[in-house]
C-alpha cells in the first residue's frame, strides 16, 4: 500500500512546482489545456526510496482566483480527506500571509499528519519566512526549493518521521529489507521489524546476553552486576525472573538479561558444572541486542571466542568484550594495549568495538563495562539523516569516487539509511553487480568514521538507480 499526499497551500507558494518535482514530469503544464478538468489529479510520485501518490490541487485557485473560500476551500478539504499525509506549503520568500493561516487551520482540524514545506528557501530573505512558519504550529518547517530541487533529502526524512517507517515504506518496501538482508548474510529479526522505533528510546529495557567459554567468569560477572544493584535496591527489589530473562536496572537504566537454565543454577549455588550449550549461545545472541563476550584475560582470544564474536556480528547484534580476571594481570597497561590491537585486527567487521578490562570477582571495571554497553546500544540504534548522508557522499565522490569497471565509471546517486538496529544503508548506484566489494568496504568504513558508529555491524545494500 502506498500512501497519498496532498499538497496544500495558498496560491503561488509553489505547489505545482513541487508537484512536478515529485512526479518527475512537467505534468501540470502538459495538462494545462482549456476545458480539461484539473480539479483533482492523482499521480505516482517518488522521493528517493519513498513511493507514493500525490493529489494535485494546482487547478483549484484558477477556479476561484479572486478569493479563498467557496469552491477552492471545498476542493482542498476533499483532497485533505483523501490524503494520508499533507505537505502544507508556504512561500518562505514572501513570508506568512493571512491565507496561510486560514489553510493551516483547515489542515490542523483534519488531524492528518503534516509536513510543513517552506518552499523557495533558496531565495534571499527566506530565513525570515522559515522562522515565521513555526507560528503555524504544524511542526518544524522543512526548507525546500521545489524549483531548484534542494532540500529533498530532508523532506524525505520528514515524511518518514511524520508517517512512521512502516507506513512510509508500505508493504512494497519489504523488498528493501530483503535487499539489505541479501547484501550481508544474516540479519537479526529486529532489522525487519516494521514497528522498529525510529529514534533512540532509553526507557525500554535493553536486552543483553553474556556469553563466553566455560570458566571465563560469566556467572561471577552476572552475580556481580545483579548483586551490586541488589545492594542498592534492597533484597530482590527490582529483580524479576522469567523463563529466559532477568530484569533489573543498572543505575536507572532498565536491562533484560538473557539467562540460561544452566547459568541460573550456577548463579544460585555456585556449583562447577555445565557448559552453555551452542544452542543456548545462539538463543542468547538472538535474544539480545548487545552481547557481552567474557574472555579470561589470562587466556584470551581462542578460536571459539572469535567464532562467537563473528556470529554476533553476522546476526546483526553488537558485541562488547569484557577482559575478565584483570586482577590476575601483572602488566595491565601493556596487556590492554596488546589485546585492543588484537581486537581491531581480528574483528574488523565491527571496528572500534568496545573492550573493557574488568574483575568480576572484585567488581572493578563493571561501571566502565556497562557504560560501554549503553554507548554501543546507542550507536546500534543510531540514525543519520539523508541530508547528512548525501553531504558525506559528495565528499566521497569528490575525493575517492568508485572505480571504472570495463571502461565505464560506476556512479553513485544517493545514500539513505533504511534501517537501524544495526544501521543499514541503501546506496543507489549504476550497475550494483559491478561494484567491487573493496569499495563497499571503503564506504562502510568511511560511514563508520564520519558518523561515529564504532563497534557495531554496518550493512550496506546496493540498489540500481533508475
Ligand atoms: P502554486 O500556485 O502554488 O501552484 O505555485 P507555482 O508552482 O505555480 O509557483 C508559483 C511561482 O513560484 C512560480 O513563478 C514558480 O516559478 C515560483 N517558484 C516555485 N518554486 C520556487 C522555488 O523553489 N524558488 C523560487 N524562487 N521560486 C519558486
Ligand atoms: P563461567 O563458567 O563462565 O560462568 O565462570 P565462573 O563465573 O563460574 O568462574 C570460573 C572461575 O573463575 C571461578 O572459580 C571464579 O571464581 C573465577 N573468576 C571469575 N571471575 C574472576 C575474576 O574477575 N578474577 C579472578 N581472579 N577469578 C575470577
Amino acid at each position: 500500500m502506498t500512501f497519498k499526499v496532498a499538497i496544500i497551500g495558498r496560491p503561488n507558494v509553489g505547489k505545482s512546482t513541487l508537484f512536478n518535482r515529485l512526479v518527475g514530469r512537467k505534468l501540470a503544464l502538459v495538462d494545462d489545456t482549456p476545458g480539461v478538468t484539473r480539479d483533482r489529479r492523482v499521480h505516482a510520485a517518488k522521493l528517493y526510496d519513498l513511493h507514493f501518490d500525490v493529489i494535485d490541487t494546482a487547478g483549484f485557485e484558477d477556479a476561484a482566483a479572486s478569493s479563498l473560500p467557496g469552491r477552492m476551500r471545498a476542493q482542498t478539504e476533499i483532497a485533505i480527506r483523501e490524503a494520508d499525509l499533507i505537505f502544507f506549503t508556504i512561500d518562505a520568500k514572501s513570508g506568512l500571509m493571512p491565507d496561510d493561516k486560514t489553510f493551516a487551520e483547515i489542515v490542523r482540524k483534519s488531524g492528518k499528519p503534516v509536513v510543513v514545506v517552506a518552499n523557495k528557501a533558496e531565495a534571499r530573505g527566506a530565513q525570515g519566512g522559515m522562522l515565521e512558519a513555526w507560528e503555524l504550529g504544524l511542526g518544524e518547517p522543512i526548507p525546500v526549493s521545489a524549483e531548484h530541487g534542494q532540500g529533498l533529502p530532508d523532506l524525505r526524512d520528514a515524511v518518514i518521521s511524520a508517517l512512521g517507517e512502516a507506513r512510509a515504506f508500505g508493504e512494497e518496501e519489504e523488498d528493501t529489507d530483503e535487499e539489505v538482508a541479501a547484501s550481508e548474510v544474516l540479519i537479526g529479526e529486529d532489522i525487519t521489524d516494521p514497528d522498529a522505533e525510529p529514534s533512540y528510546d532509553d526507557t525500554k529495557p535493553m536486552r543483553i546476553a553474556v556469553v563466553g567459554r566455560p570458566n571465563a567468569g560469566k556467572s561471577t560477572l552476572i552475580n556481580a552486576l545483579i548483586g551490586e544493584e541488589r545492594l542498592l535496591t534492597g533484597p530482590e527489589a527490582g529483580i524479576t525472573r522469567d523463563s529466559i530473562s532477568v530484569d533489573w536496572d543498572w543505575h536507572g537504566r532498565r536491562l533484560k538479561l538473557f539467562d540460561t537454565a544452566g547459568m541460573r543454577r550456577k548463579a544460585r549455588i555456585h556449583e562447577k558444572l555445565e557448559v552453555m550449550s551452542v544452542q543456548d549461545g545462539l538463543r542468547a545472541i538472538r535474544f539480545a541486542e548487545i552481547v557481552i563476550i567474557v574472555l579470561d584475560a589470562t587466556i584470551p582470544f581462542e578460536k571459539q571466542d572469535l567464532q562467537i564474536a563473528d556470529l554476533i556480528i553476522r546476526e546483526g547484534r553488537a558485541p562488547v568484550i569484557a577482559f575478565n580476571k584483570w586482577d590476575l594481570i601483572d602488566y595491565p597497561q601493556e596487556l590492554l594495549a596488546e589485546l585492543r590491537e588484537k581486537t581491531e585486527r581480528l574483528l574488523p567487521q565491527a571496528r572500534g568495538l568496545q573492550a573493557v578490562p574488568v574483575s568480576a570477582e572484585t567488581g572493578r571495571g563493571l561501571d566502565k563495562l556497562m557504560d560501554a554497553v549503553i554507548r554501543t546500544h546507542r550507536v546500534w540504534n543510531s540514525r543519520v539523516s539523508t541530508g547528512k548522508l548525501n553531504r558525506w557522499l559528495e565528499g566521497i565522490l569528490a575525493h575517492h569516487p568508485p572505480p571504472a569497471v570495463a571502461g565505464r565509471r560506476l556512479k553513485i546517486k544517493y545514500v539513505t539509511q533504511a534501517k537501524t538496529r544495526p544501521p543499514g544503508f541503501v546506496v543507489s548506484c549504476s550497475r550494483p553487480d559491478a561494484m567491487p566489494q573493496s569499495y563497499v568496504r571503503y564506504l562502510s568504513n568511511s560511514l563508520r568514521e564520519a558518523f561515529d558508529m564504532p563497534g557495531v555491524p554496518i550493512r550496506i545494500a546496493l540498489r540500481t538507480s533508475e
